[in-house]
């Protein structure tokens, strides 16, 4: 049995603050913190368990959450604030020795940049602290890493080509909206797109490359090759990847939206001066757009998230991909959440408790795929994101 303080009380906080509930033989008591603290108390007034409750916390301020685990003394913190925090909070787990859990990797707030180097630079320190930090145990970045290192474990002698599709096939009925925090994701998608080919990365435009990709129980819907935080640790932690990939499935709509906001200037990042006070544009932006954790009510249909991979077994080629499709609805009815919070706050709270039942345990900083897959696929469908595998039965990504 474990205390877990949850840093972040939006779309995703709410999930993993409701699925730790499900699991009271784990977690026994659950403080959910975030800036605002009436988000988290809505959460808490939700569901009425006597084992969550709330408190404020700017997690910028290292001193401000070193002194809520002294008070709360959790065995896990899980950071489901923004990228910003991450360094942060992870400055506060060492000083404290507590173990540390994110789904996104570190971004400073004033360049659109994200890799995972500040963070990796914690190793040391973690394994002299006796503590773990696991990194990116989302979606994807999260369970994509686990269905690669599961494929590596059962399926393959070696992993050469990966490709990683997502797709939300599912409507809200807003114009344009995005699936998680808009400032995040719009910094992420208006980057240029890069991929790893025999160990170079290779930048394209912003969506200059796309293709017809087939979504099981779904059907085929044009993707957009991207640059994804996963393809950054995977590469380096299984070396004989010769290509990786990342590809998003993006509406007409949502395209030309994005294009007029990028146009007129409303993605920048770049302060500029409106009536007498600096603003930064995307985040006036975001305070437009609909929360994400809004759209949960009429969303309808279903994201599927695949890894397809191509590599050698027993000499032979072997051609695989493993999946999960979620539907908008059943994670609206169980958790009055959409899919991407639902796909993302799930694998958030399994990583924890295998962090804190031991199984995934170990003494410094790690991506998921360095882990064992096994105990946490083994968990995955029972906390509601069944998947799925396929041997030698598809044409997709022969080039
Ligand atoms: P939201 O914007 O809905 O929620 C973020 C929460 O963090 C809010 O409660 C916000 O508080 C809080 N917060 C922000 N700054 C601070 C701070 N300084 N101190 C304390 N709390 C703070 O985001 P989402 O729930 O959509 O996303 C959460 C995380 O999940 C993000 O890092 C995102 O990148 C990641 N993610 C990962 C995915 C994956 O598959 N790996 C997929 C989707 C998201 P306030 O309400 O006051 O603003």
């Amino acid at each position: 049995m474990a205390k877990v303080l949850i840093i972040g009380a939006g779309g995703v906080g709410n999930v993993v603050a409701q699925k730790c509930t499900q699991v009271p033989e784990v977690f026994s008591e659950i403080l959910i913190a975030s800036r605002t603290q009436a988000k988290c108390d809505a959460i808490a007034n939700s569901l009425a368990n006597a084992s969550l409750i709330t408190a404020q916390v700017d997690a910028d301020k290292v001193t401000e959450i070193v002194a809520l685990i002294n008070d709360f003394q959790p065995e896990i913190v899980i950071n489901v604030a923004l990228p910003y925090q991450d360094l942060s909070i992870m400055d506060a787990c060492l000083v404290t020795g507590v173990h540390y859990l994110d789904t996104a990797n570190y971004e400073p707030p004033d360049e659109a940049k994200f890799e995972y180097k500040w963070q990796w630079d914690y190793h040391e320190r973690y394994q002299q602290a006796g503590i773990t930090a696991i990194l990116g145990c989302g979606f994807d970045p999260g369970v994509t890493g686990v269905f690669t290192a599961y494929a590596l474990k059962h399926h393959f002698d070696e992993i050469h080509y990966l490709d990683i599709v997502d797709c939300n096939a599912g409507s809200h009925g807003q114009p344009f909206a995005t699936n998680f925090n808009p400032e995040i994701n719009i910094r992420e998608i208006t980057q240029k797109g890069r991929y790893y080919e025999n160990g170079t990365w290779v930048e394209v435009d912003p969506f200059s490359v796309h293709r017809l990709i087939d979504y099981p129980e779904i059907g085929a819907k044009d993707s957009y090759l991207l640059y994804h935080e996963e393809l950054e640790s995977l590469v380096k932690h299984i070396p004989t990847i010769k290509r990786a990939r990342f590809w998003m499935t993006f509406s007409e709509s949502y395209l030309t939206h994005l294009r007029v906001l990028e146009n007129v200037g409303l993605t920048s990042i770049e302060p500029i001066d409106y009536q007498g006070q600096q603003i930064v544009p995307l985040q006036f932006l975001k305070a437009v757009l609909p929360i994400p954790a809004s759209l949960g009510e009429n969303y309808e249909g279903k994201t599927s998230i695949c890894c397809h991979i191509q590599g050698i077994n027993n000499g032979k080629p072997k051609r695989y991909y493993i999946y999960n499709n979620c539907d908008h609805k059943e994670a609206y009815q169980e958790v009055g959440a959409q899919a991407v919070a639902y796909t993302t706050g799930v694998p958030a709270m399994l990583g924890a408790m295998l962090v804190v039942t031991k199984e995934w345990q170990r003494k410094g900083v790690f991506n998921v795929e360095q882990l064992n897959p096994d105990p946490f696929l083994a968990k995955l469908g029972t906390y509601g994101l069944p998947w799925h595998e396929v041997i030698n039965n598809s044409e997709e990504f022969v080039d």
